[in-house]
C-alpha cells in the first residue's frame, strides 16, 4: 500500500508497505498497550507486527517510530482490515454550546462514523516538503528576555517537520504532560526545525545549531501566538496528508450544525475490541473505555 506522507531513512524516501496479518500474540500485545493507555506504543507494535517491509527496509523498531502520524493510522487501519473489521469508529462531540453528541451502535440505531468514508491525501510530492505558517504582521510572536522587555526574539514564520509515532509515544510516556493541549504543545515544539525572524541574543548567534538552542532556552515562548487561530492551523497544517477526518455533525441537543474531526484513535481502541472479542470478558473486564479517554490527542 502507499503511505500518505512518505519519510526519509537513511537518505531514502519511504512511501510504500507491505502489509501482512499480525499474529495473535501481536494483538494481544496491543491490547495490553491500549489498555494501559499507551495508544501510540500499541500502534507501533501493530505495525512492527503487520508489516512486511517499509520500502526496502524491515519494520522494526528504529524505522517505525519515524513513520509520520497521518501514514501510521492509515497503515494500521489497513492491517486491521487483515482481520475483516468493520472500520466504523464510536466518537464524542460537543457543539459549540457545550452539548454532547455520541456517534454511536444502539439497539436502535447506526450513528457511527465510518473511516472508509473519510478520503485520504496523498503526498506526491518528490521531496517531503516541510510545513510552514506566516504570521500576520500584527501577530507576530514576541519572546522578551526574563525580567526584562528586550525583545530577544521576533518570529514571522515557523517551519514544522511531520509529527511521527516517537513524537507521540514521547508525549505518551512523560507523566507531566496530562493536559491534552500542552503536550500537543510539546509534539510542535520537537517537529519545529526553523524559524523566520529577528533574533537579538547573543549565545543564540555564537551557537551552531540555532533552532535548537532557541528551543532550549525559550521552550514554549517560541510557540506564544497572539491569536490562538495561529496555533489551530498548525493543527491543521500537520495534518494536511492521511485521513481528511473534518465531518459535519448535527447537535441531538440544539440541532447546530457544526464542524468537528473523527478521532482516529477511538477506532483504534474499538477494532482492538473486535479482534480480541473472544477474550474480551477477561481482558478487559471493567475497563472497557480506557483506551479512548487516555489516548486521545488532536494532532
Ligand atoms: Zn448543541
Amino acid at each position: 500500500m502507499k503511505l500518505p506522507r512518505g519519510f526519509e531513512i537513511e537518505g531514502q524516501i519511504i512511501r510504500e508497505a507491505e502489509i501482512k496479518k499480525p499474529d495473535a500474540d501481536t494483538i494481544l500485545r496491543v491490547v495490553e498497550k491500549a489498555q494501559a493507555g499507551k495508544i501510540y506504543s500499541g500502534m507501533m507494535d501493530l505495525i512492527i507486527g503487520g508489516t512486511e517491509s517499509l520500502g526496502s527496509f524491515e519494520p522494526d523498531i528504529s524505522i517505525v517510530k519515524k513513520i509520520p502520524l497521518v501514514s501510521a493510522e492509515v497503515l494500521c487501519t489497513e492491517i486491521f482490515k487483515q482481520y475483516a473489521i468493520s472500520t466504523k469508529v464510536e466518537n464524542l462531540y460537543v457543539c459549540p454550546f457545550g452539548h454532547r453528541t455520541l456517534h454511536e451502535l444502539t439497539k436502535e440505531e447506526d450513528t457511527r462514523d465510518d473511516l472508509s468514508k473519510l478520503k485520504i491525501k496523498y503526498d506526491s510530492g518528490d521531496s517531503l516538503s516541510p510545513y510552514q505558517i506566516d504570521l500576520d504582521s500584527t501577530n507576530e510572536i514576541v519572546v522578551t528576555s526574563d525580567g526584562s522587555d528586550h525583545e530577544a526574539v521576533r518570529i514571522r514564520s515557523l517551519i514544522f517537520r511531520d509529527p511521527t509515532l516517537e513524537d507521540f509515544i514521547s508525549i505518551q510516556n512523560d507523566s507531566t504532560q496530562k493536559n491534552p493541549l500542552r503536550a500537543l504543545k510539546k509534539v510542535y515544539l520537537n517537529c519545529l526545525i526553523d524559524l523566520d525572524g529577528d533574533v537579538d541574543d547573543e549565545q543564540v548567534h555564537g551557537s551552531e545549531d540555532m533552532i535548537e538552542t532557541l528551543k532550549n532556552r525559550y521552550s514554549y515562548e517560541l510557540l506564544a501566538f497572539p491569536d490562538i487561530r495561529d496555533l489551530n492551523k498548525v493543527s491543521y497544517l500537520l495534518r494536511t496528508y492521511g485521513y481528511q477526518n473534518e465531518i459535519e455533525v448535527v447537535c441531538g441537543d440544539c440541532g447546530k450544525v457544526f464542524e468537528d474531526r473523527v478521532e482516529w484513535t477511538g477506532f483504534f481502541a474499538y477494532a482492538l475490541r473486535s479482534v480480541s472479542k473472544p477474550t474480551e470478558k477477561k481482558v478487559l473486564s471493567g475497563r472497557k473505555q480506557t483506551t479512548n479517554s487516555k489516548g486521545s490527542h488532536k494532532p
